[in-house]
Parts: C-alpha cells; structure tokens; sequence
C-alpha cells in the first residue's frame, strides 16, 4: 500500500513525508506542496488537513492521500503541453495540482454539488486552465478528445474502454482498477503504435466508480 498513516502536521514536512513514500520528481513535489489541502476539506476537518491520509468530503466521498496523488501525478509524467483529462473532480485538490503542471485539465465530476464546490475553489485560486463539467466520466469527453493524459481518480471494474479509446497516440492513462476495496491496483497504461502496455504499480484503495448505467 503506498504511504502509510504518517502524522503530517504541516505543509514543511509534507514534502519530507512524500519523499520517504518514494515520490522523486521534483516538480511534482513542488506542484503538491505548494496546494493548500486545507481549502479542500470540510471545515471540521481542518485541523487534519496535512495529514497523510484520505478524509471525508461529503456524498460518501474522500479527498486523496497526498502520497498517492503525487504518485498519480508522478507516474502521469506531465508536460506543459499535456491535455488532461481526470474523472472524478471530487474536491478538486488533484485537479489543482495537475494544472500546476500541464497546459489543461478537463475534469468530471458525478455529483453536481462537489462539481459546483470544486469549480468555486478554482475560480477563487485564480486558475484559469480547468475546465469542470458534471456528468458521467466513464463516458469520457468526445467533444475534447483525443487527450494525451487521462487520470481516473475512482475505482473501475476494468480499463474503460471508452476512456482508452479518447487517449492520444503516445498518451498516459492512470486508473485504479478492482472489483474489491482492498484489491485495487493502480495500472499505468501506455498506448504506443496502436499498441496498450500496461504496468502496475501496485494496490491502491479508492471509491468505486459509478457508471450511469450502472444497476441501481
Ligand atoms: N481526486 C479527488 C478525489 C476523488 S474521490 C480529490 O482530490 O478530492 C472520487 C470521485 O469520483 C468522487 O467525487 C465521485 O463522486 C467521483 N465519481 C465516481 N464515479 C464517477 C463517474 N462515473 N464520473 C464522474 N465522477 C465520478
């Protein structure tokens, strides 16, 4: 399991917590570091804002372990030329630190009012290379496709096939795949002359991902 429940209580000894988890890019580091995770969580949970651990968000959901984002990050091997794609806006704290770290980020997000939360958030920051949309992500977005990135941030049954296909030539593609919590593993997908190589890095935990045509 990437990280471990390391009491983190500032932003200072974040970086230090990500480095003994393994994350070594340096960009990456800078990008994660310099996100406030506090303007992401609930109020009541604030104070816990810097640990390094996933926490409620509200609609059963969680913001990320930082370990992890910054691993999702790392292994998307941004550019500022990358267009991204993310399903799963959630809080938007990974949607933040992508932007710091490719050119733009379409984001989907099933829960409108998360969606709405997370677009006021970027708006606030200043950012202006997000672009947010409320919808089913499995689907993907073809009026924006192909993306030379895409990074699921829920838990699918399998690759989504309608996901690869909007991945460019060349491109990345990060999703936690699992039909279980705790057997989830977070595939690296690389499509290279037609061809999909596909890599683990190992298990991961993350809420399911919810199709609209999915049994009720
Ligand atoms: N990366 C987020 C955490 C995401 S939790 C953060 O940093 O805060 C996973 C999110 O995926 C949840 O908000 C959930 O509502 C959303 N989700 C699940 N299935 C989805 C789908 N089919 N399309 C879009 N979003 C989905």
């Amino acid at each position: 399991m990437y990280g471990r429940d390391l009491g983190v209580p500032d932003a200072a000894s974040l970086r230090e917590a990500l480095i003994r988890d393994g994350i070594k890019n340096e960009a990456v580091l800078d990008a994660v570091v310099s996100v406030p995770r506090e303007l992401f969580v609930p109020a009541a949970f604030r104070e816990r804002a810097y640990e390094n651990s996933p926490l409620p968000i509200g609609l059963h959901q969680t913001i990320s372990q930082p370990t992890v984002v910054a691993m999702m990050t790392e292994a998307l091997d941004l550019n500022d030329r990358s267009k991204v794609l993310e399903i799963g806006t959630g809080s938007g704290y990974q949607t933040v630190i992508l932007a710091k770290l490719c050119r733009r980020v379409y984001t989907i997000e099933r829960h409108k009012p998360l969606q709405a939360e997370a677009e006021t958030r970027f708006q606030r920051m200043g950012l202006h290379n997000i672009t947010v949309r409320a919808g089913d992500g499995s689907k993907g977005w073809p009026e924006q496709a192909p993306f030379s990135r895409i990074i699921v941030t829920a838990a699918a049954l399998d690759v989504p096939a309608t996901l690869l296909d909007q991945l460019d030539e060349g491109g990345i593609m990060v999703v936690p795949v699992g039909l279980e919590e705790n057997l989830q593993h977070l595939l690296r997908i690389r499509k290279l002359d037609g061809d999909i190589e596909t890599e683990d890095l190992g298990p991961v935990r993350f809420v399911p991902l919810i199709s609209d045509e999915d049994p009720a």
